[in-house]
Formats: structure tokens, sequence, C-alpha cells
């Protein structure tokens, strides 16, 4: 059991303590009125005579908190392992301890966030947002063909084929823009399309009505211009969604073939029903959509 202080000590050292304190006081009260230190005779001023009184009752002082601690106070032992927030928790003030259980709250949500975004950040690298499938390619060591470095000899090639297989399309290859091909395409008397390719990639398609001309006012192959038609506007968004859909890397054939057999389906564009409502008009419109599998006609609002 720890022995309890000497009462006398410590009353001895607090009353040190107090003469101290009003030492100094008398100190500084003496330093405040210099003038008078002047016209002070003798040997010593009033400056002196109350420092030396300090000294002298400072040196009581130590000598008093010397017997009280060497006596009975020992200073508390071992390290304080305490952190800020267990300090915290200690205080009895009601309203500190609830702002101790917010930051515990606060302290397991930042903990929560940073497992979960570790989670997802491990999903989010696992797939990519591309216009491919490239990472399952890859995962079955397929060498991937860059669609866009190709010759144009072989692009001829490809369009030759569609040539042959779409009697219905007219096709007109030019090369305004260097090596890559852009494709005028007439379909029956229904509409026309610019078709523009990097390589053998598609890169862009512009729908127009058949009697809207190809070429600007300069004679050169229009490649931006829409139509003034809303029905081949619809028509032309479509036509860019399937350019992405059927994109496939590395099948060159099955891409080129796909998208162009899409597009030879709205050859019936003003006679076909919609499968659905089974009118040719809707809203003004005639089916603008064709499926991508069955090319079935539908209207934008009739789309399963
Ligand atoms: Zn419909």
């Amino acid at each position: 059991m720890a022995e309890l202080p000497n009462i006398e000590n410590l009353y001895s050292t607090l009353k040190s303590l107090r003469v101290v304190r009003h030492c100094f006081s008398n100190f500084l009260d003496s330093l405040s009125e210099g003038s008078k230190c002047d016209k002070e005779d003798g040997n010593e001023t009033a400056n002196q005579k109350s420092l030396n009184n300090l000294r002298m009752h400072v040196r009581e002082l130590e000598q008093n908190i010397h017997n009280l601690t060497s006596s009975s106070i020992n200073p508390p032992g071992g390290p304080n392992v305490m952190s800020n927030i267990d300090v915290l928790s200690l205080d009895p003030s009601p309203d500190k301890l609830n702002l101790y259980h917010q930051l515990l709250d606060c302290y397991t949500w930042i903990d929560k966030v940073s497992s979960y975004s570790g989670m997802v950040h491990s999903i989010c690298s696992g797939s990519y947002l591309k216009r491919s499938s490239m990472p399952a390619i890859r995962k079955r060591h397929v060498p991937i063909i860059y669609d866009a470095n190709v010759v144009p000899q072989t692009v001829d090639i490809h369009i030759q084929n569609i040539k042959s297989r779409f009697p219905d399309m007219t096709l007109n290859v030019v090369r305004p823009l260097g090596s890559n091909a852009v494709l005028q395409v007439t379909l029956g008397r229904v509409l026309k399309a610019v078709v523009f390719f990097r390589g053998l990639l598609i890169e862009g398609v512009v729908v127009r009505a058949y009697n809207e001309p190809h070429t600007d006012e300069d004679g050169k192959v229009d490649l931006y211009r829409p139509s003034q038609y809303k029905v081949f506007q619809k028509v032309t968004d479509n036509a860019n969604a399937a350019m992405l859909h059927f994109f496939t890397p590395g099948s060159v054939d099955i891409t080129v073939r796909s998208f162009f057999t899409w597009l030879n389906s709205f050859s019936n564009l003003f006679t076909e029903v919609c499968k659905k409502c089974n009118y040719h008009v809707r809203h003004n419109y005639p089916p603008t959509w064709r499926e991508f599998r069955t090319l079935q006609a539908f209207h934008e609002e009739c789309r399963p």
C-alpha cells in the first residue's frame, strides 16, 4: 500500500510556493517602477533587494519540494499506453461521450469503405469497357488481328464478296483520305449510305434518302452531313448501334458480312409491317429498327 504524503511537508511546500509568488510579484512591481530605483541610496537598490529575496525563497521552495517527493509522493510509473480516443472515452461529460461513440462509428465506416473499395477495384480491373471481347480472346490465346492495319487490296476483296452476296446493293469504293476506303452504298431505290472504314474496321455510317447525294457541293464524298429526313436519321443511329454490336475483333469476315446483311434488310423499309403491331406507320415512322439476329422489323416503340 502506498504511503500517505506527509501533510506537514505538503503544507510547508504550498506555503513556500505562495511566498515565492508574492516575492515575484514584488520584484515585477519594483521593475516597473524603475525611476524610483535611481533615487535609492546605499549599496543595494530596491530591485536587487527584491531579487535576492526571491532567490532565497525559491531555494526554500526547492528544498521543501525535495523533502516532499523523497519522502512520500512517487510519480506514476509505466508508460502511458492510452490513446487519445481512450482518454476521450474516460471523459465523464455526457456530450463528449456521445462524440466518442460517433468517432468509433466513423472509424468503422472508413474501414468498411476501404475494404469494399479494394473488392471493387479487383472486380473492375478484370473487366474492360471496350468495343470488344478482347480479354476473353486473350485467355484463349487466340492471336488478335489488328483490322485497322491491312492493305487496301484486302479491303477490296472483302467488298467484292459483299457485292456478290447482295445483288440489290450497289457499292462504290473511293479513297478520299488516303488508303482508308469509303464505301458509297445504294440499296435498291430505298436509301443511300456512306460507310467509312479504317482498314477493315467500320468507323461510322451515315444513312440518307435515295434522292440525297453522296457528295457535297464540291463533288467530294460527304462523310458527316446527316440526312434531312427524320426517318433516315433514325436509321443512321440504328446503323451505328449495329456497327458496334457486330464488331468482333479477329473475325473480319463476320463483322463486315453481319453488318451488311443487317443493312440490306432495310430494302423493305417502307413496305414491311412491324412484327409487333402489324402497322406500317406508327407516330409517322415506318419500322426503322431491325433485330440483329432475326432481322425482323419493328417500330422504335415496339422494339422487344
Ligand atoms: Zn410497331
